[in-house]
């Protein structure tokens, strides 16, 4: 019997329908040929040109940099001297395209996050963090540092890199989410992210790894089959105000749980983000923040365009007992 399962914070509902095809290697798999292109065709080996000369910081330092931050050579939001104006456009209404689009670099040609070493991992971190930091200019209302890992899932330039954008509005898909915890905080006077991660605990089908600070989970109601959400233990509504020690663990913890989709998974394309709370509408107590790592495992049809409602066709239950190492494949 297919089950149709609510997302607590967004409400978004899904349908888990396993049964039919449910195992990785049974599963449409964007695999990506994951060999290097010639480093000879690299934008990235010479990040003066990739940036157009601008680098807006670097890690250690810039002539021995093992994490660089550039411009966007093609932005999809530009960093004016003043913020987004709102117009009119005959009927519709628009705004300029004003926010933040820069790149994060880390040295290596081919180590992609999972295979960082931890300090390297952390201060990647750190530096989203920082550029959060930067990004709180009062004309940005949104920040999020993502990853698109495999082409089928955004990623057009083969060296390893990541993404920070901020946008001039809070996006709905974030509203939305924030919202259903905010009803739940002012029911409860809890968070509901704490409480949830309770019961996981308790649980323990859907958990795939712990450490000091976070936990990595799958979610009960996965969009996507092998889905992996990774958050801290402790109760921070922001990212960029929580401590290193957390932060390394989070890091660590989402290297961990990228290893466990190449060596159980059959290493697909995969996304992963980290859900802030805005900068815009004052402290969101309610909020706790986390990462997601969303593998491109199903196709998406006219359903999931035309509701939102996802058909995830594996039990995350089994995804978590799989990514474990414990399931015979
Ligand atoms: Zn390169
Ligand atoms: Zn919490």
């Amino acid at each position: 019997m297919p089950e149709l399962r609510q997302d607590s914070f967004s409400g978004d509902w899904i349908i888990l329908s396993p049964g039919r095809a449910t195992r990785p290697h049974e599963l449409h798999n964007a695999v990506s040929a994951r060999v290097p292109l010639p480093k000879e065709t690299c934008p990235f080996e010479d990040i003066g040109f990739a940036g157009n000369g601008v680098i807006l910081e670097a890690w250690p330092t810039a002539k021995k940099w093992k994490i660089a931050v550039i411009p966007n050579k093609y932005p999809a939001l530009v960093h004016g001297e003043a913020c987004a104006v709102d117009f009119r456009d005959g009927f519709y209404e628009a705004k300029t395209g004003i926010g933040v689009h820069e790149l994060v670099i880390t040295r290596d040609h081919k180590k992609t996050f999972a295979d960082l070493d931890r300090d390297t991992a952390t201060q990647l971190f750190a530096v989203f963090q920082e550029r959060y930091r930067t990004a709180k200019d009062g004309c940005s209302a949104y920040a999020v540092a993502f990853l698109n890992y495999g082409p089928s899932v955004g990623a057009s330039i083969w060296h390893p890199h990541y993404q920070i954008m901020a946008t001039p509005f809070v996006p709905p898909h974030i509203v939305q989410s924030l919202h259903g915890a905010r009803v739940y905080f002012n029911k409860h006077h809890r968070c509901l992210r704490c409480d949830l991660l309770r019961e996981e605990r308790k649980k323990k089908t859907r958990i795939i790894e712990e450490n000091r600070n976070a936990i990595a989970l799958a979610p009960y109601a996965s969009k996507r089959p092998f889905e992996v959400r990774v958050t801290p233990k402790k109760h921070f509504p922001r990212f960029e105000d929580t401590p290193r020690a957390v932060i390394a663990d989070v890091a660590s913890l989402i290297q961990s749980s990228l290893r466990r989709l190449r060596k159980y998974a059959g290493d697909p394309d995969l996304n992963f983000f980290i859900h802030d709370a805005p900068f815009a509408g004052g402290d969101h107590p309610y909020h706790h923040w986390h990462a997601e790592i969303l593998p491109n495992l199903s196709y998406l049809g006219g359903l999931e365009f035309s509701t939102g409602i996802y058909i995830n066709v594996t039990d995350p239950d089994e995804a978590a007992k799989i990514l474990r190492g414990k399931s015979k494949q």
